[in-house]
């Protein structure tokens, strides 16, 4: 495999193939190569090498007729909750065992439309539900990085678009889809040290992503530059009729809000969001981002977002409650697994009972319970009264700022294997970003140090609806000023 392949952002490699510089092939079998060398990361599902190859071979002849599109000829991996017509897709459960659909996803149709190249499906928490990838019926992912080449320590890449945080950090595809909920796609990224964007709920269509919560799910891509998450968000989004959550406005040139000026901005530094217990290398990192961001020319300010407390658990209500419901349809009959009973009912119960992992029947059964007569009103209802609390705690601060800056996650990344038999701790990785998957807001996270032990840090940005821009503008910014330069220990071509 050729390694200065592997090490070219999409940006560079976007240039190298227009300019004819490298062939859109040559790229592809690099990274057919590099995907087998990192098999034991786990990253991958489902390996496509041939579809990759015939997709290269198409990029080539439409990189030589100058049609060339956004994403010609970039090798990425595809999230396995994303439908791919006649791929396996299987959400990590058992109970979509062989499950191969009969269409595709618009997201992912709108990335082999603008020229991405599948390297295969990556893995991911069951359905995603989790935080550290721990849950796929397909096994573990492992985090490249380590605190140092001689510890041998497996660590969490988090989750749950862990498969594609880690092959990516890890130089086994240029770029790769995510969804996030209430982390998914900003947690990995910060955990892997590469970026993660989430964009505002309804930027990206849903159509063909296995639902978690539909109210909260968004696609988004996982890169290693904010310039490249730019170029690949711009690919991914875009109105779609066939889900009407998608907002019909019109994507703007993300790319070419890059580079701009901070001067005048005014970012937010909200005072609820130092929470207890956070370690002290996050507060500073933190702070060292507000330096970078004033250095730049930025004005910082003081907020108040006095619901954040009340967001993590709201979200652990609505989330499971809207799983609750999006799982029902896995029945035995339509898809996937089914376990034979004598009777209807006992083929159901055997069914669910043997296709979903544990993490999984404990949100249908919080779901379940949040919902029902005697408990909605106490619960759900509460919580989605919260989600307003908490959406207008934000409509609030924006008379103030034009983004909001806070860390990624309250620790580094954690050993495989921890947090398991404590799901609380578990879900407190997301008390950073749920808040913001509430309100429906884009957020990016973009890494920005390292931890006493050496594990990669993020910082996370806010941005108003549909102001993608900003956030990508100042991400620039802290990737500038951070200049994270910091290589796991698993490496492809190395
Ligand atoms: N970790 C969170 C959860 O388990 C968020 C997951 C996600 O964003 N898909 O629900």
């Amino acid at each position: 495999m050729n390694s200065e392949l592997l090490r070219l952002t999409l940006a560079e490699a976007r240039n190298k193939l227009r300019s004819k510089e490298i062939g859109a092939v040559e790229l592809t079998e690099s990274y057919i190569e590099a995907v087998e060398a990192l098999r034991p990361l786990n990253a991958f599902i489902t390996e496509t090498p041939e579809q990759a190859m015939d997709m290269a071979k198409r990029s080539e002849a439409r990189l030589a007729s100058g049609e060339a599109g956004a994403m010609e000829g970039i090798p990425i991996g595809m999230k396995d909750l994303f439908c791919t017509e006649g791929i396996l897709t299987t959400a990590a459960s058992h109970i979509l065992d062989g499950f191969s659909p009969a269409y595709e996803s618009t997201v992912s149709a709108n990335l082999w439309n603008a020229g991405a190249v599948m390297l295969g499906k990556t893995n991911l928490d069951e359905f995603a539900m989790g935080s550290s990838n721990m849950t796929s019926h397909y096994g573990a992912v492992e985090n490249p990085w380590r605190t140092s080449a001689t510890d041998n320590k497996k660590y969490v890449p988090g989750g749950s678009s862990g498969g594609s945080a880690s092959i990516v950090a890890a130089h086994g595809a240029i770029a790769a889809t995510g969804t996030d909920t209430g982390g998914s796609i900003r947690q990995p990224a910060s955990f892997c040290g590469i970026v993660g964007m989430k964009p505002t709920y309804g930027r990206c269509s849903r159509w063909g992503v296995v639902a978690f919560a539909s109210s909260l799910d968004q696609a988004g891509p996982l890169t290693r530059t904010v310039r490249d998450a730019a170029i690949m968000l711009g690919a991914m989004a875009g109105h779609d009729p066939k889900d009407s959550t998608s907002v019909d406005v019109p994507v703007p040139d993300y790319e070419a809000a890059l580079g701009g000026d901070l001067r005048g901005k005014r970012i937010g530094v909200p005072k609820e969001y130092r929470i207890d217990g956070t370690p002290i290398e996050i507060e500073n990192l933190w702070n060292e981002g507000v330096e970078w961001l004033k250095a730049a020319g930025a004005e910082i300010v003081d907020i108040s977002l006095p619901h954040t407390k009340y967001a993590l658990p709201a979200y652990y209500i609505v989330a499971p409650a809207e799983a609750s419901s999006n799982l029902a349809r896995y029945d035995g009959v339509r898809y996937g697994l089914r376990e034979d009973g004598d009777t209807l009912q006992e083929m159901y119960e055997n069914t669910r009972g043997a296709g979903f992992g544990e993490e999984v029947q404990r949100r249908v059964m919080i779901g379940t319970y949040v919902l029902s007569a005697g408990y909605y009103d106490a619960y759900y209802l509460k919580a989605q009264k919260v989600r307003t609390r908490i959406a207008d705690d934000f409509r609030n601060a924006w008379e103030k700022v034009d983004a909001i800056l806070t860390p990624t996650t309250p620790s580094a990344a954690f050993a495989q294997g921890e947090k398991m038999d404590d799901p609380i701790a578990m879900y407190l990785n997301d008390v950073l970003t749920v808040p913001a998957s509430m309100a429906g807001l884009p957020a990016i996270s973009v890494p920005a140090g390292l931890s006493r032990d050496g594990l990669p840090l993020g910082l996370h940005v806010i941005g108003k609806p549909f102001d993608e821009e900003t956030v990508f503008l100042v991400g620039q910014h802290l990737e500038d000023a951070a200049q994270f330069s910091g290589q796991p220990q698993t490496l492809a071509g190395s």
